[in-house]
């Protein structure tokens, strides 16, 4: 087949097909996107690697640009912020987002904040207000802390709290919490972004109130404790209670900061996460400064929350970096509506987190069998069954706690497992699932009940497939 017979980029661009992309994607890209397609089709046809070879024309080599033009373009979009189902029962998924909004939080942010709003601005006098005053407020009457403050993550807060009050000093830090979370924010590397010293104490595994004290220089300027979040040492180990290191800190004088985390507001030891520092609880300890995320257990929108001593928190506030790392206006209005359902002590009822981990093993059961009932008379492509199994609550939090749950275990009469994955992840909207052992399976902890829907649509149109 002559090369001569490959369609040009410009006849490309004259399609129908194209020209309905050129408006969706703009004529730039869609142009840069035939020139890719049209190369790759030349360089198969000169490596005589490719079925179009034998019988292509003209006609049929159009079609095949076109076939490719639209696919990559669906990829673009897919490599997009899209929204999905997560099916993994991961609560709090890192990749796909952490913790979902609640409803008050998604309408805060649509109706009150995406055009312009009092961000800065106080209604009643006129007068240039303070940025996240309302959601200081909430914080301290929350936590019971004097003065809050609030940034973009906890890495952020961590690096603010240590440039302001450690940089050139020694901050004492035990062996055993030097912690990596989510692959870059490792403590040790912060600390000397900082310029801070890190002084380690203790061992890995035991660490006493004593190491601290003998560690403690003219040079000190900061006791630090890290929440250990996504890992435990556990069997013989030991280390000073908080009350402890608080009494330390302050015998000689520097302050105590707590890295939580994790940020419980309230105790959730019900729910089994029996090792997460309470925030209030650790400000009632007289811990100087905590840092904890907004979107982790707390369940709100992504940001760092710093909560402590007045003094301290004016000092944060004052500092050049705070400019470069606090929290914009959408986040603002997600995380006052998140707060508001604490203040109305709504969170269990509101929060999508505290929802997913509150819910019962039986709640769960049950909408999965009926879920399995509704599928199973409809299509007998896809076989559906019930299965126990164990959800995680994920980003970090309770590594060691594994709510119990009924999952649904899927196989498809022509699809391997992986391949079976791999569709749900592009169905729209994508299902994202879980392999484990051979199988695919989708958890309930993690889908809405107008989620389930969606989900189900997307499991019927899969059983036409194949
Ligand atoms: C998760 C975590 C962080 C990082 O929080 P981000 O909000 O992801 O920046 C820092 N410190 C501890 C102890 C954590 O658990």
């Amino acid at each position: 087949m002559p090369l001569r017979a490959l369609p040009s980029v410009d006849q490309l661009l004259k399609t129908d097909k194209v020209e309905v992309l050129k408006r969706s994607v703009g004529i730039g890209r869609v142009t840069a996107i035939a020139r890719r397609v049209t190369q790759e089709l030349r360089a198969e046809l000169l490596a005589g690697s490719t079925p179009l070879q034998s019988g292509a024309t003209r006609e049929s080599l159009l079609a095949e640009a076109i076939r490719r033009l639209d696919a990559m373009c669906r990829l673009d979009e897919l490599s997009g912020v899209r929204r999905v189902i997560n099916a993994t029962g991961v609560i709090l998924h890192t990749n796909l987002g952490r913790a979902p909004l609640s409803k008050g939080a998604q309408e805060a942010v649509a109706q009150e904040a995406t055009g312009y709003c009092t961000i800065e601005f106080d209604l009643v006098s006129g007068a240039r207000g303070r940025r996240g005053g309302r959601v200081e407020q909430l914080l301290q009457e929350l936590i019971g802390a004097e003065d809050a403050l609030v940034v973009n993550n906890c890495a952020s807060a961590a690096l603010l709290i240590l440039l302001e009050l450690a940089t050139n000093g020694e901050v004492v830090v035990s062996r055993g919490e030097l912690v990596e979370i989510g692959g870059d924010f490792r403590v040790p590397d912060i600390m000397s972004i900082s310029g801070a010293r890190m002084i380690e104490v203790g061992t890995t595994n035991r660490t006493r109130l004593d190491d601290y004290r003998h560690a403690l220089t003219q040079r000190t300027r900061l006791l630090m404790r890290v929440h250990q979040s996504n890992y435990r040492i556990i069997g013989f180990t030991s280390a000073p209670s908080l009350n402890e290191l608080v009494s330390l800190a302050h015998e000689v004088g520097v302050p105590f900061y707590l890295d939580a985390g994790s940020g419980a507001l309230n105790d959730l030891t019900d729910v089994g996460l029996t090792d997460e520092p309470i925030i209030k609880d650790c400000i009632a300890a007289g811990v100087d400064v905590v840092s904890f995320s907004g979107d982790k257990l707390l369940g709100g929108p992504q940001s760092g929350i710093i909560v402590g001593k007045a003094s301290t928190i004016h000092r944060l506030r004052r500092h050049p970096l705070y400019r470069a790392l606090r929290a914009d206006k959408l986040c603002l209005a997600a995380l006052e509506a998140t707060l508001l359902s604490y203040a109305r002590d709504a969170e269990r009822s509101e929060i999508p987190v505290l929802q997913m981990l509150t819910m019962e093993k039986e709640q769960i059961e049950s909408r999965a069998s009926e879920f399995i009932m509704r599928l199973d008379s409809e299509k007998p492509e896809l076989s559906v069954k019930l299965v126990s199994g164990e959800s995680a609550v994920g980003g970090g939090s309770g590594p060691n706690v594994c709510p119990p749950s009924a999952l649904i275990a899927i196989s498809h009469a022509f699809l391997s497992p992986t391949e079976l994955e791999g569709q749900l992840r592009l169905s729209n909207p994508p299902i994202i699932a879980r392999i484990k052992d051979g199988q695919v399976l989708l958890d309930l902890r993690t889908v809405s009940a107008e989620e389930e829907n969606e989900l189900f649509r997307g499991l019927i149109e899969l059983a036409l497939l194949g």
